[in-house]
């Protein structure tokens, strides 16, 4: 599986819609401090799902829409798309080029797609699971969390040997389950009353 490309538009200083494309080999982002290299970096973690604004520098999620600048007026919408390649069949639809989508409007109203189709931020996680991508997977590592990583910070090494091993979506699943379980015990209770 590829990333293939990444579309920003009215996130963070992105402004005008831009698309970088990722092609083989190694892609590297260079420009000069504070022209939004490390942006780039949060569109990413913000379309898979990330829900804490402090993960993306931000101190509120408003903050993520493109504020304007002395000649420009601020956007109403962040957007950004990430598309990747599925021509290995690693995520499981039948879709070679799997493209997620999400909006976030100043009315706090958001929206999460799937190849253009509106779904919910849950059908994302579980086409991901266990592939390494998520808002707080290892796909993305910034500099923090190597130093969370080697001083094993909240098991965060355990976490990461989890999901690259594949287990997560039964830790998931597990607990799915005995909540549902939960449920049924106080179903039963009432049964009794
Ligand atoms: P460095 O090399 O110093 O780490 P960088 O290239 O990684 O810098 P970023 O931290 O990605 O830069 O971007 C910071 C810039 O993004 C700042 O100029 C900031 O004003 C701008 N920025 C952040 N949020 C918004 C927003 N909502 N609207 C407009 N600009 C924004």
């Amino acid at each position: 599986m590829q990333l293939a490309t990444l579309e920003l538009k009215g996130f963070k200083s992105f402004g005008d819609k831009v698309t970088i494309r990722f092609d083989r080999g190694i892609t590297g982002i260079v420009g000069p401090n504070g022209c939004g290299k490390s942006n780039v970096v949060d569109a990413i973690r913000w379309v898979l799902g990330e829900q804490k604004s402090r993960m993306l520098r931000s101190d509120k999620m408003e903050n993520i829409i493109f504020n304007g600048t002395k000649k420009r007026k601020a956007t109403q919408l962040a957007e950004v798309s990430l598309t990747f390649d599925n021509t290995r069949n690693l995520l499981p639809t039948e879709y070679t080029q799997v493209t997620i989508t999400r909006r976030y409007y100043r009315s706090g109203d958001s929206e999460y797609l799937l190849n253009g189709v509106p779904c919910r931020l849950k059908d994302i996680i579980s086409l991901f699971m266990d592939t390494g991508i998520a808002s707080n997977s290892y796909a993305i590592i910034e500099l923090k969390m190597v130093d969370d990583i080697l001083n094993d910070k909240d098991g965060s090494r355990r976490a990461l040997f989890e999901e690259a091993a594949g287990i997560s979506k039964f830790r998931i699943r597990k607990k799915e389950t005995l909540r549902n379980l939960s449920a049924t015990d106080d179903d039963l209770d009432r049964v009794e009353d």
